[in-house]
């Protein structure tokens, strides 16, 4: 199995996200970052573009949309 496609990032993969595997800390990361994109409350929420790793990944996805600026 490949490694975490997190670009930088060489570390085993734990699980896939998106069909993209990933390592255990940029897997809970993403959960983390994409509740708060989706379900994060007002103050926290985030937007698209500062999906962080949504992004490093977004290459990796088939169906993502590519619209970072
Ligand atoms: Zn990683």
């Amino acid at each position: 199995m490949k490694g975490c496609r997190v670009f930088g990032c060489r570390k085993e993969s734990y699980k896939t996200w998106a069909n993209v595997p990933l390592c255990k800390e940029h897997y809970e990361d993403i959960k983390a970052e994409t509740a708060l994109y989706y379900h994060g409350k007002a103050s926290m929420k985030i937007s698209h573009e500062e999906r962080e790793i949504f992004h490093s990944i977004a290459h990796e996805i088939p169906w993502a949309r590519r619209t970072r600026v």
